[in-house]
């Protein structure tokens, strides 16, 4: 019997609430504020985001950012798009997710940035809550996000920390990579630092190792998101005898000895062109190569909307490419219940429910 993968129990740390709405919740909040969607039939409607954002133009990949953002501009639709956000990830199996956004993106009809993430939190714990009433199990974290090209990000810091006993557990910084390196928002991550409060930084996704290594270094990031061009500072040469010799950039090497957790997210570093210089499918994924490494990979879903996926889909995708057994499945969850932004005695707990369920399948 085939295992169901989805049954399993699953971390997701990267997710972005904006990316992993339903297309049917769209169509009802779009229609109380007047916005037009580029289609009014559910079914259409998911398609036209995955075709839009597989279409290799970062133009349209963009514009369906601007619809699902568009539509959680108020309390009421960020509540029921954060609440149907734990309820989809239950369904899925994950029993802890990290769920990142950006409220700086949320102000245009009035909300004020705290607002913003007490109506997430309030959706985030409605969605727990039927969850348990139901007799499940699901816990989730907010991650707070800047956006790297405004300069927003000491105050998105301070709202973090502000809201750190109500539900946001970490900071990152996410937009366009390329040109706006973390240093940008040195204060902001300084600050953070001071606050003893955790950091992951999107970096290594439209960029290569430079911006790595200022995610780590000016960024103090204790996670990488996705971090998946860390392989362009993995040098492979063929030495006599025909063994292959591997060598570690010195970035390559920190992440590598220090155990920081890459954020990897294989359909959406495809849709991306993320890895573009190593192929097209996902054969051509270094995921593989990265594990083998002893890297501290994680698998994650970046945006369910657009890349049509779960993170069942996402492990099923990489047993079929890279025929990981269950124990493989399990390190994966292992390294991202290790690396998740909860506190150790909640990560044990987090850990064994990991271990009990994979030796249950
Ligand atoms: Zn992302």
């Amino acid at each position: 019997m085939a295992t169901n993968i989805k049954a399993l129990p699953k971390i997701s740390l990267h997710d972005h609430l904006d990316g992993g709405l339903r297309p049917q919740t769209m169509i009802d909040l779009a229609e109380k504020i007047g916005h037009k969607l580029p289609a009014t039939d559910a079914a259409e409607l998911g398609n036209w985001f995955f075709e839009s954002a597989d279409s290799g133009s970062l133009e349209r990949y963009l514009e369906t950012f601007e619809h699902t953002t568009a539509v959680m501009q108020t309390a009421e639709g960020l509540s029921r798009v954060a609440k149907e956000f734990v309820l989809d990830l239950h369904d899925d199996g994950v029993i802890y997710g990290e769920v990142r956004w950006a409220p700086e993106q949320h102000l245009s009809k009035g909300l004020t940035l705290d607002e913003t993430v007490e109506a997430v939190q309030d959706g985030l714990e409605q969605g727990m809550s039927e969850v348990e009433a139901a007799g499940g199990f699901i816990r989730t974290g907010q991650l707070v996000t800047a956006m790297r090209q405004n300069n927003r990000g000491m105050e998105i810091a301070e709202l973090a920390v502000r809201h750190r006993d109500n539900g946001v557990v970490g900071f990152d910084i996410a937009g366009p990579e390329k040109g706006f390196l973390p240093v940008n928002h040195k204060a902001a991550f300084e600050y953070l630092a001071e606050q003893l409060f955790p950091i992951t930084v999107h970096a290594g996704e439209g960029d290569g190792v430079a911006s790595i290594r200022d995610a780590i270094v000016s960024g103090r990031a204790l996670r990488l998101g996705h971090g998946v061009r860390l392989i362009e500072d993995v040098m492979f040469s063929r030495a006599e005898g025909d063994t292959d010799v591997v060598v570690l950039g010195e970035v390559a090497e920190w992440v590598h000895d220090r155990g920081i957790a890459l954020e990897l997210s294989p359909s959406s570093n495809l849709q991306t062109g993320a890895i573009s210089m190593l192929g097209e499918t996902m054969a051509d994924h270094p995921f593989d190569i990265l594990y083998e490494l002893g890297f501290k990979v994680t698998v994650n879903t970046d945006n369910r909307l657009m890349s049509r996926t779960t993170l069942t889909r996402e492990l099923e995708l990489l047993m079929s490419t890279f025929g990981y057994s269950l124990a493989d499945l399990e390190q994966f969850q292992l390294n991202a219940a290790e690396a998740s932004f909860q506190a150790l005695d909640d990560r044990e707990e987090l850990i064994d429910m990991i271990s009990e369920g994979f030796a249950n399948a």
